[in-house]
């Protein structure tokens, strides 16, 4: 039976991706500063420990390990990543940092981390999709992803000097239930499906930007199917994983309207949008045979009765 290691086993994606170690037969440790916070976890065993900690890096790793996957992180949608610079530089830097050394010292075989499209510049609408060579020179628009970058190539040094095999993707927007939808640290999914779940059928929603901003949403699913091809595979470097449909802000909106039944209109106000447009090459990540199979609006159709739920469950409870 293989063992794996997830950092970030209490969080969204990793919590999925425990889900899916499990039916493939491993056996699974998971950790994570907290427990997670809106079911039990699927591993084997749940450890708390803080993995910007040295030690603890080095404890969570006694017993061996085929497999890590490193998906903690500081982290959250445009409000934390525009508000919490330092907090994410500081923290993700020591987690990525111990964790890396700990597995090399620990000699872990294959190596999992999970970097992000935030690593890219800036790019026009309708320009050419980049591909991961793209990402340099290099000017990502928030510190958020000058951190993933620097571990990346951290985790690229660590493979070159011990061997381990390093795999990296880089994620684009990610969402399915159980992730955070309150609270300030949701992604705009998310924080539109709460939205929407808590407006009147007729009434208005607060959007940051002007709703012309273009990205894709990948359903968690896929990510974690992406996430498992390509640390199985041989594929070296950065991969990119996302759903190849890009959408609007204010097709997001609309959407999740559809999905939840309402007419909702959008008031445009000012807020931390980040970067104009998307667009990436999947090339690398699909020659494992990978390919998004859950449309954007089958994402929403799967996400929007969680959030509610979560909204109505709230709202009965201050009442
Ligand atoms: P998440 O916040 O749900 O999960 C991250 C987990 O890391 C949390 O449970 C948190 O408690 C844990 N963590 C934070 N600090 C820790 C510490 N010091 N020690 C141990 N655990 C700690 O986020 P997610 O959306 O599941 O993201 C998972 C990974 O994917 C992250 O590395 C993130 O940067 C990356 N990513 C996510 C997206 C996305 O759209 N969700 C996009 C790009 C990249």
């Amino acid at each position: 039976m293989k063992r794996a290691l997830v950092g970030g086993a209490g969080g969204f994606v990793a919590g999925h991706l425990v889900e899916r170690l499990k039916s493939e037969g491993y056996w699974v440790r998971g950790v994570d500063i907290k427990e997670p916070e809106f079911r039990p976890s699927a591993a084997d065993e749940f450890v708390v420990a803080d993995l910007r900690d040295r030690d603890a890096c080095g404890n969570v790793l006694e017993g061996g390990f085929d497999e890590v996957y490193q998906l903690a992180a500081d982290m959250g949608g445009m409000g934390f990543i525009h508000s919490a610079e330092c907090d994410i530089m500081r923290n993700n830097m020591l987690i990525n940092l111990n964790m890396t050394d700990a597995a090399a010292a620990a000699s872990v075989p294959r190596y999992f981390f999970s970097s992000s499209v935030c690593i890219y510049r800036d790019m026009e609408i309708g320009e050419p999709e980049l591909d991961e060579a793209g990402a340099y020179p290099a000017m990502p628009d928030n510190e958020y992803g000058w951190e993933k970058l620097y571990s990346e190539r951290l985790a690229e040094a660590y493979g070159r000097k011990t061997g381990m095999e390093v795999r990296i993707a880089r994620f684009q927007n990610c969402f399915g239930p159980y992730g955070t939808w309150e609270g300030g640290r949701e992604k705009a999914p998310a924080a539109i499906c709460r939205k929407v779940a808590m407006a009147e059928d007729g009434g208005e929603i607060e959007v940051w930007g002007d709703g012309s901003a273009v990205r894709s949403y990948t359903y968690v699913s896929d990510m974690v199917d992406g996430i498992y091809r390509l640390t199985q595979s041989d594929l070296h470097g950065p991969a990119n994983i996302g759903n190849p449909e890009y959408v609007t802000v204010d097709e997001l909106v609309q959407t999740v309207c559809d999905v939840a039944g309402k007419k909702v209109s959008i008031k445009h106000i000012d807020g931390p949008v980040g970067v104009l447009s998307r667009n990436f090459s999947h090339a690398k990540i699909e020659s494992t045979g990978w390919r998004a199979e859950v449309s954007f609006r089958e994402g929403i159709e799967r996400t929007y009765p969680w959030i509610a739920e979560q909204v109505a469950r709230k709202l009965s409870a201050v009442s």
